[in-house]
């Protein structure tokens, strides 16, 4: 791990003009890939005045894409109780929900063997596999930078948490020897670091796994919406992914990957749908996806995830990832030249990232400066741990720090924003005082009004 400290800024990364609304034609050089929900939302600014707002924290959660949301209205007619109920919104509800899973699956390339189950989030998804492992299939290892999600779920059981090394060599060969040292049933992993961006070599990881005997799980919460994956092509065993990363916000996710441990779980949840049969003896218990599904599903959590796989899959090949290259390059070059503001790395050798930047900057608290960016420039990001509390302390930042994260909604008017924002910060801190409150930290006297929606 590094944190690589800067150049001193030039007086030219700071000359632009910060907070005004963009006006960046979409599609254009530089504009959004895709259209979002809200994309061109305005936010007011203390002190008075206003900004289109620049979303730079898609990491967290991302807005729905306009053909996400178009989707939805149409279905919402028809909606009604999947695998539940004759009439015919139920019967059309429960095919665009066998639909979904399948678009999803395709998407996804999964395997013949492959089953895709509708979940809330990756957290679940994660869960819920670490619940299917069999008894006895040996340990779950798992590297310690991982977000909690991909790192709780294995140590409530028989796991080794391998400590992440500076270089991505190191780390592979810590994770061979982890799964070396005794029988191991599966590799956790993910695909691309929530606070840094930077990406993990998938097939290499891949062969390591099947090498030891071990089967692997991809965390694609943050890979899925940057990075197009195949996971037959890939031979990677199990993927969990979240609809609201994956411009999908609508309550759903997925655990896709090998149907043969999931079909011989104990179902995630008890309930109804999932059972073929309940006598006073016992239960029969579905096969298939159903299993694990039980209740009600989430049909417009599902239609939105594979409309948002459909959108996706429509963009010219590389069209995602040069979007994300080119904002990333964008904001590496002007970051650079900002005196006193340093980029986090966890590896010193990794080249391939996706469309997230973590920093901090001297002498001010991370939250400090994410209540300056949304109050003065109209920009957000995040502050904080970004629940990857081990990481954090790894890289030197047991207190926090920010992270810019970007998607197909994102501009290059966006990102200068940012950039210019940070620039002034540094050059003439801020205008207003702020302070820590119980939610975070704010502006003193904070004037601006929030929507009518509240
Ligand atoms: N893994 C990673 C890498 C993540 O970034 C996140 C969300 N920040 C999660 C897992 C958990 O996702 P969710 O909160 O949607 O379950």
């Amino acid at each position: 791990m590094s944190i690589a400290p800067f150049a001193p800024s030039s007086p030219a990364a700071s000359r632009r003009g910060d907070c005004g609304p963009a006006a960046t034609p979409r599609h254009a050089e530089g504009g959004a890939l895709l259209p979002v929900v809200g994309g061109e939302l305005r936010v007011p600014l203390v002190g008075g005045g206003e900004a289109r707002y620049a979303n730079l924290d898609y990491g967290a959660t991302a807005p729905a894409l306009t053909t996400v949301a178009e989707r939805v209205t149409r279905v919402l007619p028809y909606y009604g109780s999947v695998h539940r109920g004759s009439g015919l919104p139920a019967r059309v509800s429960t095919a665009l929900y066998e639909q979904a899973r399948q678009t999803v699956a395709a998407f996804l390339g999964a395997a013949a063997d492959h089953e895709v189950v509708f979940t809330r989030n990756t957290t679940d998804a994660l869960n819920l596999l670490a619940d299917a492992i069999p008894a006895g299939a040996g340990q779950v290892v798992f590297l310690d930078s991982e977000h909690h999600a991909n790192l709780l779920p294995w140590r409530r059981r028989e796991h080794a948490a391998v400590a992440v090394a500076p270089t991505l060599g190191e780390t592979r060969a810590r994770l061979r020897a982890a799964l070396a040292a005794r029988p191991t049933a599966l590799l956790a992993i993910t695909g691309a670091s929530n606070v840094t961006g930077e990406l993990l070599p998938l097939p290499e990881l891949v062969a390591l796994a099947h090498d030891a005997g071990a089967r692997i799980a991809i965390d694609a919460a943050q890979l899925a919406p940057h990075v197009r994956v195949d996971l037959a092509a890939l031979g990677a065993d199990y993927l969990a992914l979240s609809g609201h990363k994956l411009y999908a916000p609508y309550g759903a996710g997925a655990l896709v990957g090998r149907r043969d441990w999931l079909d011989a779980a104990r179902p995630w949840l008890a309930g109804g749908g999932a059972v073929r049969e309940v006598t006073w003896e016992g239960t029969d218990w579905h096969e298939g996806p159903a299993r694990h599904e039980a209740g009600t599903p989430n049909l417009l959590g599902a239609v939105a995830i594979a409309e948002a796989c459909a959108t996706l899959d429509a963009l010219p090949s590389g069209a995602l990832e040069a979007h994300d290259r080119s904002l990333r390059e964008l904001l590496l070059a002007r970051l650079e030249r900002i005196d006193g503001l340093r980029v986090a790395r966890i590896w010193v050798d990794s080249e391939a990232a996706i469309g997230t930047v973590c920093f901090a900057v001297d002498g001010y608290a991370p939250g400090h400066v994410g209540a300056y960016l949304s109050a003065e420039h109209g920009v957000g990001v995040r502050d904080g741990r970004f629940c990857a509390h081990q990481l954090l302390g790894r890289l030197g930042l047991p207190g926090g720090a920010l992270r810019a994260s970007f998607g197909v909604g994102t501009s290059a008017a966006d990102v200068e924003r940012l950039a210019d924002a940070l620039a002034r910060l540094v050059r003439e801190g801020s205008r207003h005082a702020y302070a820590p409150g119980p939610d975070g930290w704010a502006p003193l006297g904070d004037d601006r009004e929030l929507p009518e929606l509240l």
